[in-house]
Order: structure tokens, then C-alpha cells, then sequence
């Protein structure tokens, strides 16, 4: 079996100072592979020279570097799908610009690739970011993997592999807001996850500030789930049952104890109101129901993914191979 081709995808975003760097310890790392591969190189609106570096070194690297220049800055997981649009390998495989995950890792995923895996995540072994970066990655790690049903110990990591089909499935997902590692394992059957190296940023600062980050993670949350928006539905429930249970137990009170009690019925009309406000959120709950159910056709991803077709009939033949359902 001929070794499958390598599309290495590196969104850059203000790294002039580490372009150098990266294209000298990513070719290297490509060329000892031994197979055919191109490293895509995406200029997500840089303000420095990190464009016309790149410009540069796809001409002096013709056959081996891809740049992808865009008009401005659209964020790190739109400018690896514009990347994925460029790829053209067997394996794809994403990078971050800053080295703080080292180019000579490609190796090992692409290696873990061979076994036969479609989506091959890394891990952080030592973690180098602040504390509260590992403590959003983990909450974001465990909520991912309860919803998408692929316990991965890390998805925050962009050091990964996918072949070439889980990225044509994740092409066809239409909306604007993505998070690629959780996307990518809604369209894989067999993922793996190994070790890899982190490093502290070589130069230059994160790109992602607080903002960003919260931006990111709601991302995350709303390309895997609408689950929020029954979180009001459940509350408003609750607090209506609530209401009623308190106005019964009111009555009662009111029946025992006598009419100074209840406090000219100030009591009451908490009851009432508890469970108004309870169906109000039931109500917004329903609301969100809809939205939810609108959100995804809107976002038009496709319906199914069939990985291939076995087997030949008689009456029309197609040709096998993985074609993503759409509608
Ligand atoms: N990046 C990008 N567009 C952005 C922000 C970041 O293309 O709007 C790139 C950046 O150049 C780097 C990668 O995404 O290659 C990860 O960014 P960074 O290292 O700043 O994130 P952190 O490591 O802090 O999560
Ligand atoms: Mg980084």
C-alpha cells in the first residue's frame, strides 16, 4: 500500500517571529516521513510581516508550501477550515504556529495515523499554559465528552490528525462558529490519543485574551449542544412545581392555624406568583425549543455520514467511497 500523502494546516495570526522557526523544524519533520506532503500555511489578517513572509516562502518552497492569505481576522478555527478547503492529503494534519506544540510530533501522529485511526488527538504532557487555562480545559474536556460520547483527555490541543474524510464532512458543516476537535470526532468511528510535548509560546503572546477565550467556549458549547436551552424548560418546571407544592402547604397551614396566619395572604400570592414565573420560563424554554431546532437546520450540517459503501448491485452502480448525506 502506497504511504498516504501529509497536509500540514497552520493558521498564523501576528507570528512573524516564529514563522522561521516553525517552516525550518516542520519541513524537516515532513521531509523524514519519507511520503508526498505540503505544509498549508494560512495568514489569518496578520498586522505584521507574517503575510508576506509566507508569500515568500511558498515561492522559494514551490511544491512544498501552500500559503492561503486571508482578507482578515476571522479566528483560529476559520482559518484551519480555510486551510482544510486548501488541503489536498490523505492525512491532515493541524499545528499551531507559536511551537508550543513541537513540529517533530507530526511524526508521531502521523505514525499512530498508519494504524488505521481517523481522528488521532494529542495530549499535553508537560501542560504548559497558566492555571486557569487547565482549569477551563478541564471542564470544557468533560462536558465534550459527554456530549460528543468520544472521552478525549484533551481538546483543547490542535496538534491532531484527521484523514481526509472526517475533513470533507467537517467542509460540509455550513456554520460560522466552529470548534474543529469536537466537530471532527462527531464524523469519526475509530480516534486515538497519544503524548505529546508542550512547550511555553516561543515568542511573541497567546492570541487569545479572556474575551476570546469565553467567545471559544461558548463556541465549543453551542456546536455541540442546544442542551442550555432546556436547562429553562427543566428550571421552570421546577420552580412551578415548587409554587404549587408551597400553595398546598399554605392551605393547609391556613386551615390549622386560622385566618391571622397567613399574613392577609401575602403568603399566598408568593405561591402564585412562584408558579407564574415558573411558566414563564417554561414558556421561554419552549421558545428556545424551536430556536434550538432552527440553529441546526440553519448551521445544514449533514445529516449522516456514510464512512463507505460494501458491496455492488446490479441496478445503477455508483462508485464506493465515503460520501457525506447532505439534507
Ligand atoms: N490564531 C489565528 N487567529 C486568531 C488567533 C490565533 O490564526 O485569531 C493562531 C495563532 O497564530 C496560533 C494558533 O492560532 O498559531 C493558536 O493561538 P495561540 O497560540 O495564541 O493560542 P493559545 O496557545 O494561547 O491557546
Ligand atoms: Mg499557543
Amino acid at each position: 500500500m502506497a504511504l498516504a500523502s501529509i497536509s500540514i494546516v497552520i493558521p498564523v495570526y501576528n507570528e512573524e517571529a516564529n514563522l522561521p522557526e516553525l517552516i525550518r523544524r516542520t519541513l524537516a519533520a515532513c521531509r523524514s516521513l519519507g511520503r508526498p506532503f505540503e505544509i498549508i500555511l494560512v495568514d489569518d489578517g496578520s498586522r505584521d510581516q507574517s503575510s508576506e513572509m509566507i508569500t515568500r516562502y511558498a515561492a522559494d518552497h514551490s511544491g512544498e508550501i501552500v500559503g492561503v492569505l486571508l482578507n482578515r481576522n476571522y479566528g483560529q478555527h476559520a482559518a484551519v477550515m480555510a486551510g482544510f478547503a486548501q488541503a489536498r492529503g490523505e492525512i491532515i494534519v493541524t499545528l499551531d504556529a507559536d511551537l508550543q506544540n513541537p513540529p517533530e510530533e507530526i511524526v508521531k501522529l502521523v505514525r499512530k495515523m498508519d494504524e488505521g485511526f481517523e481522528v488521532v488527538g494529542s495530549i499535553r504532557v508537560p501542560r504548559c499554559d497558566s492555571i486557569f487555562r487547565r482549569l477551563s480545559s478541564y471542564g470544557i474536556n468533560r462536558l465534550t465528552a459527554q456530549v460528543t460520547g468520544v472521552v478525549m483527555h484533551d481538546y483543547g490541543c490542535m496538534l491532531r490528525a484527521y484523514r481526509r474524510h472526517v475533513v470533507k464532512a467537517m467542509l460540509q458543516c455550513h456554520e460560522r462558529s466552529t470548534f474543529i476537535p469536537a466537530l471532527a470526532n462527531s464524523f469519526a468511528r475509530r480516534t486515538a490519543e497519544i503524548e505529546v510535548c508542550h512547550a511555553e509560546r516561543k515568542s511573541g503572546t497567546s492570541k487569545y485574551d479572556l474575551w476570546k477565550l469565553v467567545n471559544l467556549q461558548f463556541d465549543l458549547l453551542t456546536s455541540i449542544t442546544t442542551m442550555p436551552l432546556r436547562l429553562l424548560t427543566i428550571f421552570g418546571a421546577f420552580v412551578s412545581v415548587l409554587g404549587v407544592g408551597f400553595g398546598v402547604l399554605i392551605m393547609i397551614l391556613r386551615l390549622i392555624r386560622g385566618a391571622e396566619w397567613a399574613a392577609q395572604g401575602v403568603f399566598t400570592l408568593f405561591a402564585i406568583l412562584f408558579i407564574f414565573i415558573g411558566a414563564q420560563f417554561v414558556a421561554m424554554g419552549f421558545l428556545g425549543e424551536y430556536i434550538g431546532r432552527t440553529y441546526q437546520d440553519v448551521r445544514a450540517r449533514p445529516r449522516y455520514f456514510v464512512q463507505s459503501v460494501q458491496g455492488t448491485s446490479r441496478l445503477d452502480p455508483v462508485s464506493p467511497g465515503a460520501q457525506p448525506g447532505n439534507g
